[in-house]
C-alpha cells in the first residue's frame, strides 16, 4: 500500500472497469464503482478525481469526519457499513447514498433527523440473502414488508437494494445467491411501490464482483482489487 501511486492507481482502476465491461449486460450502461476507501488516507482518496473516480465507499462514521476536511469537495461518499444511530448526525449531511439500511430502527431514526435537518436521504435496502447468522441485513421477506411501507418514511428515498456474499468460493452458490438478488430488484422494481424507486443494485466486492455483474448487479464496491 506504501508504493500506491496514482499511475498505479490508475491501472488498477483500469483493470477493474474492464472486468466490469467485459462481464456486464449492456455495455453502453454498465455498472458503477463504488471505490471502497475505508483503508486508505485522504491523500490516496485525493488521487482518484483526476483518474475519473468520483465515487468511494466508506463503513466508519468516524472515518468520514476525519477524512472529510482533507478529500476534494468532488468526491461523493457512499455509506456502506453497519450505522449506529447515534453516529447518524454525524454524517448525515455529508453522504450521498446510504447502502446499508438493514434494520427498522435504522430507518425511524434516520428519518426523523433528516425531517429535523429538512434533508432527503437516499439509501438502498440491505438484504442477507443467504441468511448468515453473523450478517446484518433484512431477511427476504422482511425486506418486502418494509419496502411495502416505504411511505411512512418520507424523508427518505429508496433507491435499491444492497447484499454482501458470504465468503465462500463456491461460484455456482455465488451466482445463485445474486440472481435471487436481481430477481427481488426486479420485482420490487414491477411492484412500484410508493416512494420506492428501484434504480441501483449494489453487489459484488473484490472476491466475486465479476460474478455480480454478470448476474446483473449495477453498482459494485470495490476496496482490495484497488488499494491494497
Ligand atoms: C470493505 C467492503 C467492501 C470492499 O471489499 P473488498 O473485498 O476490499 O473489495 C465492500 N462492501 C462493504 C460493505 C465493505 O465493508
Amino acid at each position: 500500500m506504501s508504493n500506491l501511486n496514482s499511475e498505479i492507481l490508475a491501472q488498477r482502476l483500469e483493470k477493474v472497469k474492464n472486468d466490469i465491461l467485459s462481464n456486464c449486460w449492456d455495455k453502453n450502461n454498465p455498472p458503477s464503482l463504488v471505490a471502497v476507501t475505508k483503508t486508505v488516507d485522504a491523500n490516496i482518496i485525493n488521487m482518484l478525481p483526476p483518474l475519473g473516480q468520483i465515487d468511494i465507499g466508506e463503513n466508519r462514521a468516524q472515518s468520514i469526519v476525519e477524512k472529510l476536511p482533507q478529500i476534494d469537495k468532488k468526491i461523493n461518499i457512499h455509506y456502506i457499513g453497519r450505522l449506529q444511530t447515534n453516529k447518524i448526525k454525524y454524517i448525515i449531511n455529508d453522504i450521498c447514498l446510504v447502502h446499508s439500511l438493514d434494520r427498522p430502527r435504522l430507518a425511524d431514526e434516520l428519518n426523523k433527523q433528516a425531517l429535523k435537518s429538512g434533508l432527503n436521504i437516499p439509501v438502498l435496502v440491505q438484504v442477507n440473502i443467504a441468511q448468515e447468522a453473523q450478517k446484518s441485513g433484512f431477511e427476504k421477506n422482511e425486506a418486502y414488508s418494509f419496502i411495502k411501507k416505504a411511505k411512512d418514511y418520507p424523508a427518505l428515498s429508496i433507491k435499491g437494494l444492497m447484499a454482501m456474499m458470504p465468503f465462500i468460493d463456491d461460484e455456482l452458490q455465488l451466482a445463485t445467491y445474486f440472481k435471487a438478488m436481481r430477481n427481488m430488484f426486479d420485482d420490487i422494481r414491477q411492484a412500484a411501490y410508493p416512494n420506492v424507486v428501484m434504480e441501483h443494485l449494489s453487489m459484488g466486492m473484490t472476491n466475486d464482483f465479476k460474478i455480480a455483474v454478470s448476474e446483473g448487479s449495477t453498482m459494485v464496491r470495490v476496496g482490495s482489487a484497488l488499494f491494497v
